[in-house]
């Protein structure tokens, strides 16, 4: 049994200190935030995501996001300044966003997803542990021909790598949601993919962490990683010195300072993202979607509905921009006809920081000059969906196992 210190208690953290316990391993986590807490992990769209195969950095993204970068309501942002480490992260973005990365990233994302869908199915599959896991697949609805046109390919692509996928019109897509109104040209269904209530997973987690005898440092930052000849001896936080003999950094979009404590660059940018959950929308959906031009997600959580979109490249701030919360409220009619945008007048919008890599890909494995740590962060829009499988590779690393899936293309140490 090793003792073993987690910096972060997000998705990405819970999930590993869980997987950790499950092998019996004595597990403390440390967060600066208190225990009731309301970070990128828990107001999410909630969508568990096979369906996700194609890495934010395509080809495409870089003239999409100059295009849109002078309009504040688009869904993808770069906020212009004059910034070395967001140079730095562009120049690598640039470098990835061709066919043949996005080839090769294509079928790892799809045994990542898998692998964390069947996790959260096992998961799920315990009385105790409710968290909404809804196995209804997710639309991804079109408002023009051009835009369904385009989605062909992405179901060629699906079905190439083994997904299903099923181009439908628009008919077929308003039989599947027989109780929205919507307009659109048609969708792609991906029956692969779910849903679930974040906030529900995270009690989950930690509930299951409590009962497995897990030590929590709440409401403490992490101010320095103590190292001596490759091994890190002592987690320094504003309350405690913490020993342990594996350190998992899971700081989220935070990670890349904690790195550089110890020598390492972790190119990453924290990607802005709001939501808003109405208690009584006019209409529920069945399944999730995504809005395909607007890039806006929906997912049912129970009785509500919750809407979430934005991609704001913009540093590490807790800003609100009214602009692009109304730009996610602005396509909610367009899709659906039946809503208005003053159903969103009283909803305080909620953001999130998601931890986002040059190449869309997440930082998951040992760097080769420490002994006993291991980075598991950069998830960017993908951090709930593949909380689970980062949680058992890190458990498998920990034990320093072979590891189910080939973690080279994750290496954290790929752009030192
Ligand atoms: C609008 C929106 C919708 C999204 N929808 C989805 C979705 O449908 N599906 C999906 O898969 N993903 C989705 N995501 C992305 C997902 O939410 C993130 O990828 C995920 O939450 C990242 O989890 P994390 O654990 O890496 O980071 P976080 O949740 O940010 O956790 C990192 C933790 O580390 C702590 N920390 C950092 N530095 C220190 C320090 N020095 N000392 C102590 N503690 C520290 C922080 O306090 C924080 O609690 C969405 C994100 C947004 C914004």
């Amino acid at each position: 049994m090793a003792k073993i210190c987690i910096i972060g208690a997000g998705i990405i953290g819970l999930s590993s200190a869980y997987y950790c316990s499950l092998r019996g391993h004595e597990v403390t986590l440390i967060d600066r935030e208190p225990e009731r807490r309301d970070g990128c992990s828990f107001g999410n769209a909630g969508m568990v995501v096979p369906s996700h195969f194609t890495p934010l950095a395509a080809p495409g993204m870089v003239a999409l996001g100059l295009k849109w970068m002078w309009n504040p309501e688009s869904p993808f942002w770069i906020k212009p300044r004059l910034d070395l480490e967001l140079a730095r992260w562009g120049f690598h973005f640039w470098r990835a966003a061709t066919p043949l990365r996005v080839r090769q990233a294509a079928p790892l994302l799809r045994d990542l997803s898998l692998a964390s869908r069947a996790a959260f199915q096992q998961l799920a599959s315990s009385s105790t542990s409710d968290f909404g896991l809804t196995q209804k697949g997710l639309l991804v609805l079109c408002r023009t021909a051009k835009a369904l046109d385009e989605e062909r390919h992405t179901v060629e692509r699906a079905h190439e790598l083994g997904l299903a996928a099923e181009l439908l019109d628009a008919h077929q897509t308003a039989a599947l949601e027989p109780g929205v109104r919507m307009s659109v040209a048609g969708s792609v269904y991906f029956p692969q993919d779910c849903h679930l209530s974040p906030s529900r997973l995270m009690s989950v987690l930690q509930e299951r962490l409590l009962q497995s005898g897990a030590r929590w440092h709440w409401g403490e930052e992490v101010m320095a990683i103590e190292s001596k000849a490759q091994t890190i001896q002592t987690v320094v936080t504003s309350r405690s010195r913490i020993s342990a003999d594996e350190i998992v950094v899971c700081g989220g979009s935070w990670s890349p300072k904690l790195a550089a404590g110890l020598g390492l660059r972790l190119p990453l940018q924290a990607g802005k993202g709001y939501s808003l959950t109405l208690e009584h929308p006019p209409q529920l959906p069945r399944t999730c979607a995504i809005f395909h031009e607007a890039r806006v997600a929906v997912t049912p959580m129970g009785s509500t509905l919750r809407i979430g979109g934005t991609m704001e490249i913009g540093g590490l701030n807790d800003r609100i921009d009214p602009r692009r919360v109304q730009g996610i409220i602005k396509a909610v009619p367009e899709y659906y006809p039946e809503f208005k945008t003053s159903d969103f007048s009283n909803i305080k919008p909620w953001f999130g920081l998601r931890p986002c890599s040059p190449d869309g890909l997440p930082y998951l494995g040992r760097p080769r000059n420490y002994r006993n740590l291991i980075i598991a962060t950069g998830h960017a829009m993908m951090g709930l969906s593949l909380g689970p499988i980062t949680g058992e590779l890190v458990a498998s690393l920990i034990d320093r196992e072979k590891t189910s899936i080939d973690l080279a293309l994750l290496a954290p140490d790929r752009y030192q």
